[in-house]
């Protein structure tokens, strides 16, 4: 029984036809593994996306991950609403310069034009901290730790599904503190859950830092972001947490009496994970199969498929799978059987791989007679097909956990050395600018202005990515100027 391979089998053409070939055309892949795979489709609004079942699911499976983590560390959800006065996105002049071409502003309400404008938010900070202002009063109102879970919109303009849409979901965090330190750390706290989540949950091997003051968000004093590299080596930009010092604290007035009664203003931070992260993970794990999920994010860890070819088989074969799925369910996995007798066991091998599922388990007639059952991995082709796998419960519940356990580690692994592969450390422009133009990520010691940072962009399309956290043992020199350097810098074209 089992056996691979396609086969007929109505409806549902989508899932039978193979996506372009990944070497082929990355992005026309990657909008073939979106469409098949069912994670996303267009609306009608240019730049919009439908998120659909499948692909929802795996947003809730980002959102139990970080919401769970975002409380162990004292955050408490709120919402606040979506439209927001033009007057507030005005007040803090950095926020303002850098939102408005992006801003969406409602004009008209009940048929009237309104008297001011209200602007769909494309991020809480103003909103949250007309809010702060009123809330916090004295010393002891802080640290106030809040987030949302919500839409947001940017009118971008060129756009792609997950990875840049007009509107998107994400969590947005906001705290404010008494002092400048706390924030400091509750920032740096925040892009270490980031990147946490990001290797261990999403198996993404990003490098955490700090982005120059370019790119960092309009308002902050600094930013700090996870960079993952994409199957085509581009850069992600997949998470940034801001340290937002008393920039907005001072156009608000969110101010708090100390200990000695005196008025301070509160520092504060900002920190978001959108659904551009489902994106990094198709960019990150797909294959021409499709989409490959690390087990800790998928929502269907395990498919059982019941291979049924004589009706005598029916019963017998489905009790089986019925009885492996309770016990994958009682260990905490979480398990689907595919007993849908329209389609062929072929079919949906096809679109089980195609929707990334980790492990398929086949169960036949002849495995049922002899209490055994069939495992095959996402990750590996004929070679991770196992047969004679025990039904026993607890023998089985374990194989399938090493499974998934080492398809985990295994997609991680592969990722990073694919990273670190595509890593250069360059000593000079023209190293870069060579780099750059196989695809690669750039590296060297940055001590340049503003102004040579632009120009590489203009010249290259890569950006400075991030100064990483880790920074290779020194001392360093500026690849542009030949100065000595403080820091490395990464520099990629990225999404
Ligand atoms: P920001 O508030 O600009 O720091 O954005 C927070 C995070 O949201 C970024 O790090 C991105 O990962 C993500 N993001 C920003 N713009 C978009 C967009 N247009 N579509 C999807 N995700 C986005």
């Amino acid at each position: 029984q089992g056996g691979g391979g396609g086969g007929g089998g109505g409806g549902g053409k989508a899932a039978e036809a193979a996506v372009t070939p990944r070497s082929e055309d990355f992005s026309k892949w990657y909008l073939d593994v979106v469409a098949k795979a069912e994670l996303a489709d267009y609306g009608p609004v240019r730049g919009t996306m439908v998120i659909r079942p499948y692909g929802y699911s795996i947003w809730e499976s980002v959102q139990a991950v970080l919401d769970a983590r975002f409380k162990e560390l004292g955050v408490q959800n709120a919402y606040f609403p979506q439209l927001i006065p033009y007057s507030f996105i005005a007040k803090e002049a950095e926020h303002v310069e850098g939102f408005a071409p992006e801003l969406a502003l409602v004009t008209k309400g009940g048929g009237k034009d309104l008297e001011e404008p209200l602007v769909v938010r494309p991020t809480s900070e103003t909103i949250i901290n007309h809010m702060f202002a009123q809330w916090v009063q004295s010393y002891r109102d802080l640290p106030l730790l809040v987030n949302q879970w919500c839409n947001v919109h940017r009118w971008e303009m060129r756009t792609r599904p997950f990875v840049r849409t007009l509107e998107f979901l994400w969590q947005e965090g906001h705290t404010a503190h008494a002092t400048a330190e706390e924030a400091e750390a509750e920032a740096r706290t925040m892009i270490d859950v980031y990147t946490d989540f990001a290797v261990h949950t999403a198996a993404m091997p990003v490098v955490p830092g700090r982005k120059s003051r370019i790119e960092s968000f309009a308002g902050a004093n600094c930013t700090y972001t996870i960079e993952a590299m994409m199957g085509d080596k581009r850069a992600l930009q997949a998470g940034t947490s801001h340290n937002l010092g008393t920039n907005f604290a001072k156009a608000f007035g969110t101010m708090y009496l100390d200990k000695e009664s005196k008025r301070q203003l509160v520092h504060q931070t900002s920190w978001g994970v959108s659904t551009r992260i489902i994106g990094g993970v198709i960019m990150t794990h797909g294959d021409d199969k499709g989409l490959r999920l690390p087990p800790r994010l998928a929502p269907v860890q395990v498919v059982i498929i019941p291979i049924v070819k004589k009706e005598e088989d029916r019963v017998p074969v489905n009790e089986a799978a019925a009885k492996l799925a309770a016990a994958a369910k009682a260990a905490g996995i979480r398990v689907k059987i595919d007993a849908d007798e329209r389609q062929t066991p072929g079919w949906k091998y096809n679109r089980w791989e195609m929707r990334g599922v980790p492990v398929r388990v086949e169960v036949g007639p002849k495995d049922v007679a002899s209490g055994t059952c069939v495992t095959a991995r996402r990750d590996q082709g004929k070679e991770g097909k196992q047969m004679g796998v025990p039904m026993e419960p607890a023998a089985f519940t374990a194989h399938v956990q090493g499974l998934l356990d080492s398809i985990q580690e295994g997609l991680l692994a592969q990722a990073r050395a694919f990273r670190d592969e595509n890593i250069v450390d360059v000593k000079s422009y023209e190293e870069l600018k060579a780099a750059v133009a196989e695809g690669k990520w750039a590296r060297g010691g940055w001590a340049a202005s503003d102004d040579d940072e632009r120009r590489i962009k203009e010249e290259t399309q890569a950006t400075l990515r991030c100064f990483p956290f880790d920074q290779p043992a020194g001392p360093h020199t500026c690849f542009m100027t030949g100065q000595p350097a403080a820091e490395v810098a990464i520099f990629a074209k990225s999404y």
